[in-house]
């Protein structure tokens, strides 16, 4: 046994065993599932707490912490792995909107809990609890009640992830600007970050999009000057080592030469930049000049929240677990303890010592649709936002070249398909709109037929848990029926769209899902 663990089992049974404790925990455990952690691993699922004497009874097996679903059911025990999604809705009788904040340093994880009370604040929503996480971050937890029972015909218990996970997205895209700022104020010793996560400083930057706050790209503006007659240009992202720029003056022959570069930022998305260009023509030819923006707003270049303590706030997901309010950490001996607002500036782990511990109400008593507004927002913010996005890479894939691109599909069969293509055809859970997205290119490119694809579409969001709605699929197998330009599906190296998703967990050594299906025919052959 460590010394860690020997901290803790020092403790445990002394603790669990105050009443109060044992007390905050059964109220708390109400409709829930909740699971015993047994120092490294966790217990069966699922699993509830009935009585106050359960607690004990795990402790004595060697529980040291007790986590919690942040989803309400009607029949907790009920829950299987085997269950569908569908069952699973039909189970849940709602959901607390619970904020994970866990960086990997404290006062990152205080300044972004500050930051989120007060965008809720904003939003009109008084009542919210927090806790401490027993060990680098808080926990904030939104009541059930605070949302409505149904928005835009979609029932509450049936909108879980996808209604915490928009707002958990829609905050922590709203408060970024900020928590960049405020992260760049702190005292940092860089050198040791360095050591500890081999990053750099100059590595932990961004600049955030001051019309969309996503983080923006990073360009180069290369200023030529000819060595002969002295004209100059600005020309952005030039390939400076390959290109000899000849002098766009008539009659001149020098060799424009690089004197000056210099960043800008641009944001792929909104297409926002932070330089103008403007055209201009020169002795008949067109050329591009750049120029700083004059505007009030501009990409502001500092250190980044997300690189330097990531986030993380979206990972909210179906029978998703955390600690429960007044548990133990097995890592630090310490309790989640409920702290106030007010206090989140200057805690000290300390202040969660266990055997100090003063009962607290976690759970918010919040009005009916206190949260709605907020809701509202995000839902609608996130439909822009993925709308938006799809188009970006509905461009960034269109007309590509390829290796492959007159290739002969004619003998393809699904025998031929890559593993992730494979995997995505079982269906998903999670990023269907994206699996989409690849499905209909990786079909299109391949030589599918209108029925074919259409059929193939059906099928496969059969499969999906749960199914995307019927207009959402025709409108999109309608829209890429109906390109001209060939789009190609996305590389296995675009994260978004094959590991985030599911679908890939090692990167193959081809390129793109097409590279594998001409392989396999070729092979064939
Ligand atoms: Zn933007
Ligand atoms: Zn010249």
């Amino acid at each position: 046994m460590d010394s860690k663990e020997k901290r803790i089992r020092q403790i445990t049974q002394l603790y669990y065993s105050n009443k109060a404790v044992q007390d905050v925990l059964l109220k708390f455990a109400s409709e829930r599932e909740v699971v015993p952690r047994y120092f490294e691993g966790f217990g069966k699922r699922p699993d509830i707490l009935q009585y106050s004497s359960d607690v004990m009874g795990a402790v004595r097996k060697g529980a040291t912490s007790f986590h919690v679903s942040e989803e309400i059911w009607h029949d907790p025990l009920g829950l299987s792995s085997e269950i569908t999604s569908k069952e699973m809705d039909s189970l849940r009788k709602g959901w607390d909107l619970l904020i994970d904040i866990d960086s990997p340093f404290l006062d990152c994880s205080k300044i972004a809990s500050l930051l989120i009370i007060k965008t809720l604040e904003e939003y009109g929503i008084k009542k919210y609890g927090v806790k401490f996480s027993g060990s680098k971050g808080f926990h904030i937890i939104v009541g059930n009640g605070a949302f409505p029972e149904e928005f835009n015909e979609e029932k509450k218990s049936v909108s879980f992830p996808e209604w915490p996970r928009a707002i958990c997205e829609f905050i922590t895209n709203k408060i970024r600007p900020e928590y960049n700022r405020e992260i760049g104020k702190m005292d940092i010793n860089f050198a040791a970050l360095e050591t500890r996560t081999k990053i750099k400083k100059e590595d932990l930057k961004e600049a955030v999009c001051p019309e969309c706050s996503r983080p923006g790209k990073k360009g180069k503006i290369v200023k030529f000057k000819c060595p002969l007659c002295g004209t100059t240009i600005e020309r952005k992202n030039v390939k400076i080592t390959k290109k000899r720029l000849k002098c766009l003056n008539e009659g001149c022959a020098g060799i424009l030469k690089v004197v000056d570069e210099k960043d800008y930022f641009h944001c792929e998305f909104c297409k926002k930049s932070s330089w103008d260009k403007f055209s201009g023509e020169e002795s008949g030819r067109k050329i591009v000049y750049a120029e700083k923006k004059q505007d009030a707003e501009d990409f502001e270049e500092g250190l980044s929240g997300n690189k330097m303590a990531s986030l993380d706030l979206v990972l909210v997901a179906p029978r998703h677990l955390f600690r429960m309010p007044y548990s133990l950490h097995e890592k630090t001996a310490l309790a989640s303890v409920v702290i106030s607002k007010s206090e989140i500036e200057n805690f000290s782990p300390k202040d969660a010592n266990p055997m100090k511990v003063k009962i607290r109400e976690f759970m918010p008593e919040n009005k009916k649709g206190e949260a709605t507004r907020l809701l509202v927002d995000a839902l609608l913010w996130k439909r822009a936002r993925d709308s938006e996005e799809q188009e970006v890479y509905e461009k960034k894939y269109e007309g590509k070249k390829f290796e492959g691109k007159d290739f002969d599909y004619s003998n393809v069969d699904e025998r031929d398909f890559p593993p992730a293509i494979k995997k995505l055809l079982k269906g998903l859970e999670d990023g269907r709109k994206r699996g989409l997205f690849v499905l209909l290119t990786f079909f299109k490119s391949i030589g599918y037929g209108a029925e074919e694809i259409n059929k193939k579409t059906r099928e496969w969001n059969g499969r999906n848990e749960p199914p995307l709605k019927e207009g959402y699929i025709r409108s999109q197998v309608d829209w890429h029926l109906k390109q001209q330009k060939k789009i190609l599906p996305p590389n296995y190296s675009n994260d978004a769209f094959y590991r985030d998703i599911g679908i890939l967990k090692e990167k193959p050594k081809t390129k793109n899902p097409l590279v594998d299906v001409m392989r396999k025919i070729r092979d064939r052959k």
